[in-house]
């Protein structure tokens, strides 16, 4: 019985190159051995180990697939046609098979290097990454862990863990999945990647800490998603602006735009000290406050203002002058503080206060269309507001807003600046401009940068080294005035 053999491209060049060859046999298997006979190569091509059918071939008969049929021994008639129809790759050579999930588990296993709960409890990696999904991290995560779900591991880890040479232990549920997410990690060039054996289930039956992460809410994702985009912010520096707490001194010139760039990023807590109302002449720059609330308390319109921009926040209001007194209190409740103070006795007061809490203050000022920033933090480098200034210029060489007037304008870029720098210190992200006296001047439009040193005789810097903490001062004689406002 004679039946036409149709020949795919790839194996032409076992037949001379024709694309049809005629056989004799009465079923499949004899078709193929007629085949073998006539042109060798055929069967080691087209047939496994033990005779059967290679995954990646099928075999039609006339219309219909030979596994359908009887296999090798569906029958041929006369003038029957059979199709060879192997998978075309257009992928990798050699890749000549498709791989089931088990084959591809156990390549991997012996592939991927594991480690156990036990050995990753006494030894950390200086990366630990969790791969799930965001609703398993919420039940619960290793302490310290980077989480980047599965779907998004080769989009991200590059920003997550820079260096390749750095030892990664993966985890997953079970033990699974970061089989498959290190194998990737390990073809983009990470050397030393391992996955937990048995996962974050074997690390939890094992008694080991387990921390429940703060995670945002879906709203929060939407209201802060332009964030999450940014590799330098991401949820985890959301959540760390959502934590943070930031006391503001003053709700003036300087204060109102730092406070509503704070709230709209998601600062979690903002503390506003302020004593004085809203006052006519404030409306041209202090942005917190509209026209109608003119005679009303500032932190109350602060609060107000704040909380309508961005519900999700705490405001606090201090409604109190800044003293000696009270100064410690006041700070000892958050992070860091920004200064929008408009005399020189709180700014004193303030940089004594963030020294002996060891507290970075992000110091701004502004004098009719000049304005400098700074971060003193002279627990983590740089000087203070001593260093710079051990005194205090006489009233006349200072003169505040009330007396020399103010551009509406310029206390927004200061006060944004500063927060800016606040935002960078919560995150952990570029430089602060410790140490540095950033320069502003609007008529000229130009920016410029100064060093600021510390002062070895500083007393109040010395403190930090062990000397005893000078104490606070009179500051209102030590400055012998207070000044207008911002
Ligand atoms: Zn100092």
């Amino acid at each position: 019985m004679s039946a036409l053999v149709r020949i795919p491209t790839p194996l032409r060049p076992l037949c001379g190159g024709q694309d049809e060859v005629t056989v004799d046999g009465a079923t499949v298997r004899e078709a193929l051995d007629d085949l073998e006979r006539r042109h060798a190569g055929f069967k080691a091509r087209l047939l496994d180990g033990q005779g059967g059918v290679r995954r990646f071939v099928n075999l039609f008969v006339n219309q219909d697939d030979v596994r359908h049929l009887q296999g090798l021994d569906t029958p041929l008639k006369a003038g029957d046609a059979l199709s060879i129809v192997p998978a075309v790759a257009g992928g990798a050579p050699g890749a000549d098979a498709a791989v089931t999930f088990s084959q591809l588990h156990q390549e991997l296993k012996a592939r991927v290097p594991e480690t156990t709960a036990r050995d990753l409890a006494r030894a950390r990696p200086q990366v630990l990454l969790d791969v799930r999904e965001l609703e398993e991290v919420k039940g619960g995560k290793i302490p310290g862990a980077v989480h980047i779900p599965r779907g998004f591991l080769e989009l991200r880890v590059e920003d997550e863990v820079p260096d390749r040479d750095a030892e990664v232990v993966v985890y997953c549920a079970g033990g699974t999945r970061s089989l498959f997410a290190a194998d990737t990690l390990r073809r983009m060039g990470y050397q030393r990647v391992a996955s937990l054996q048995g996962g974050f289930r074997a690390w939890a039956e094992a008694g080991q800490p387990v921390e429940r992460p703060r995670l945002l809410t879906d709203a929060e994702r939407r209201r802060y998603s332009r964030h999450l985009m940014i590799p330098e912010v991401g949820e985890a520096g959301q959540v760390k602006l959502l934590q943070a707490k930031v006391l503001l001194i003053g709700a003036g010139g300087l204060g109102c735009p730092a406070a509503l760039y704070l709230a709209a990023a998601g600062v979690g807590t903002l503390g506003v000290v302020d004593f004085d109302v809203v006052d006519e002449s404030n409306l041209q720059r202090q942005v917190l406050h509209p026209t109608d609330r003119v005679g009303t308390s500032k932190v109350e319109s602060a609060r107000r203002t704040l909380l309508a921009q961005n519900p999700g926040i705490t405001v606090v209001p201090h409604e109190e002058r800044i003293t000696s007194e009270n100064v410690e209190r006041l700070l000892g409740a958050y992070d860091l503080v920004i200064d929008g103070s408009d005399n020189f006795a709180t700014r004193y007061l303030i940089n004594d206060a963030c020294v002996l809490q060891r507290k970075a203050c992000v110091h701004g000022s502004i004098y009719r269309f000049e304005g400098q920033v700074t971060v003193f933090d002279p627990a983590r480098g740089g000087p203070c507001y001593r260093c710079l200034y051990p005194e205090p210029p006489p009233p006349e060489l200072a003169p505040s807003c009330a007396d020399a007037g103010v551009l509406g304008v310029l206390p927004g870029v200061v006060g944004v600046l500063e927060a800016v720098e606040a935002i960078k210190l919560i995150l952990g992200e570029g430089e602060p401009l410790t140490g540095r006296l950033l320069t502003y001047d609007a008529l000229g439009a130009r920016f410029r940068e100064l060093k600021l040193r510390r002062d070895p005789g500083c007393a109040y810097c010395a403190s930090l080294d062990g000397a005893p903490f000078p104490g606070f001062v009179d500051y209102e004689v030590f400055c012998a005035s207070a000044g207008g406002d911002t």
